[in-house]
């Protein structure tokens, strides 16, 4: 017997299934070993010139005319000495790791007024900087500063380093963000810069739903900040992205209306297409749900079986569609009465919650998949850890184990109520929780 675990997402597009994945664009079957993950469709890329033009265009100008007034920028702007230059904004990156844009100003300010150049903060005591330093946290942030100073002048004859590659290889305490800031903002090196700010910017932008965390997704957000960043002020594109981020494309309630970036913003063209839907219904008119495996970089990852929702679908309705969906992607009848409901797993992708109606079916023999009909595969345990899966799946995957768990286990009721939601479905299931082998079914020996 064999189980297959299948999602249907509530308005947006993505599944989950038990055993069984699936990829969109792809044709895998058996217990093939796993392809390397497919390019994202361009939808999630700037993959257009002209759109790339348009963009930087749109950024700077809301920078020139919205920027806020900050000391290290306006020296960025009238230094003329290179390295000088490019010590205030190092300073200022420095002060502004882990600390608001508000309290850094005046600490700045004092700094630089009492260092203004890496030779006066090579001779200072490192008494005097802890001392300035006093109230801004981190304090080893002022030492690793003052030592890579006094490097700067003893082994490198004073001189910054002028490349975005070399500041991060000689500097002590220069990672890649801020190498870049300072390359770009202090030499006009077209190098991107990616920050917290300018990875939700992009996600948003892009409706990259996959984990932004995960080092391929960074990756991937490097390229693309590398390939947006205007060429000729790639200082100030890099600044107004950050500050776009800080200011307009705040993490909660991002203000869309006031965004230069909304013609060029997915994210932002999914929420309009959600209201146009909800207004459509209201007067009664069916519209296609959109679809949410625009959602990603998660094109290209494996997913569980799934289909969209309409909103407010009856349970009873459900399962005939996902039965309906399933009995063309299995090739075999499968009966809406034998899909067992799991629960509902909510999921944020950058700033789109989605709500997965998972529900499992048991199935009997060997069932073939047929690539002809979808790229898909039977998975292990272990297939299913190291495939790219995004997180919302193993969101999926650990709320039917949570429930297989509570099943097992004396004195737990093995119902779950609707609506009940498994918010990250991330507790940990007591007692004897059944494993990922006991209904995965086992790939076939070659
Ligand atoms: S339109 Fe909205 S979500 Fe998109 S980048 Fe602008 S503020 Fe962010």
């Amino acid at each position: 017997m064999s189980h297959l675990r299948a999602t249907a997402a509530r308005g947006l597009r993505r599944s989950g299934g038990r055993g069984a994945l699936r990829r969109k664009g792809a044709s895998p079957r058996g217990a093939a070993p796993a392809p390397a993950p497919a390019p994202p469709p361009s939808r999630h890329l700037f993959s257009d010139p002209a759109e790339i033009e348009a963009l930087r265009g749109h950024l700077l100008a809301w920078y020139d005319k919205c920027k806020r007034d900050l000391p290290w920028r306006t020296l960025a702007a009238t230094e003329l000495d290179a390295d000088r230059r490019a010590y205030a904004v190092w300073v200022s990156e420095i002060m502004l790791q882990q600390t608001q844009v508000a309290t850094v100003i005046d600490y700045y300010n004092r700094w630089m007024q009492k260092w203004p150049t890496l030779q006066a903060l090579a001779q200072a005591s490192l008494e005097e900087v802890n001392e300035l330093w006093a109230g801004l946290g981190y304090y080893s942030r002022g030492k690793r500063l003052q030592e890579a100073a006094r490097k700067v002048v003893s082994e490198l004859a004073g001189q910054m380093p002028r490349t975005a590659e070399d500041l991060q290889k000689l500097l002590p305490g220069v990672g890649r963000y801020t190498a870049g800031a300072i390359a770009s903002i202090s030499y006009g090196q077209a190098t991107g810069v990616v920050d917290g700010n300018v990875i939700r910017v992009l996600c948003r932008m892009r409706c990259i739903g996959a984990d932004s965390s995960s080092p391929a997704v960074v990756e991937r957000l490097w390229d693309m900040a590398n390939a947006l960043v205007d060429r000729s002020r790639p200082g100030d594109f890099n600044q107004a992205l950050m500050e776009l981020g800080a200011t307009v494309c705040v993490p909660k309630a991002p203000l869309c209306g006031e965004c230069p970036l909304k013609q060029h913003c997915q994210a932002q063209r999914r929420v309009e297409k959600e209201l146009a839907f909800a207004s459509q219904k209201l007067f009664g008119k069916r519209a296609p749900v959109s679809d949410v495996e625009d959602c990603g970089l998660l094109a290209g990852l494996w997913e569980f079986p799934s289909l969209p929702l309409a909103q407010g679908l009856q349970e009873e309705k459900q399962r005939e569609v996902l039965a309906d969906h399933l009995q063309a992607w299995t090739g075999r009848p499968v009966a809406a009465g034998g899909l067992r409901f799991i629960g509902e797993v909510v999921h944020i992708f950058s700033h789109i919650h989605q709500t997965y109606v998972v529900y499992s079916l048991s199935l009997d023999g060997d069932v073939t998949l047929d690539p002809a009909l979808s790229p898909s595969r039977w998975v292990t345990e272990e297939e299913f850890h190291a495939s790219a899966v995004s997180t919302a799946m193993k969101k999926v995957l650990k709320a039917h184990e949570k429930q297989r768990g509570e099943e097992s286990s004396p004195g737990k009721g093995s119902k779950r109520k609707r609506g009940a939601k498994l918010q990250g479905a991330n507790s940990t299931c007591p007692g004897t929780q059944l494993s990922l082998r006991a209904f995965l079914r086992a790939p076939k020996s070659p």
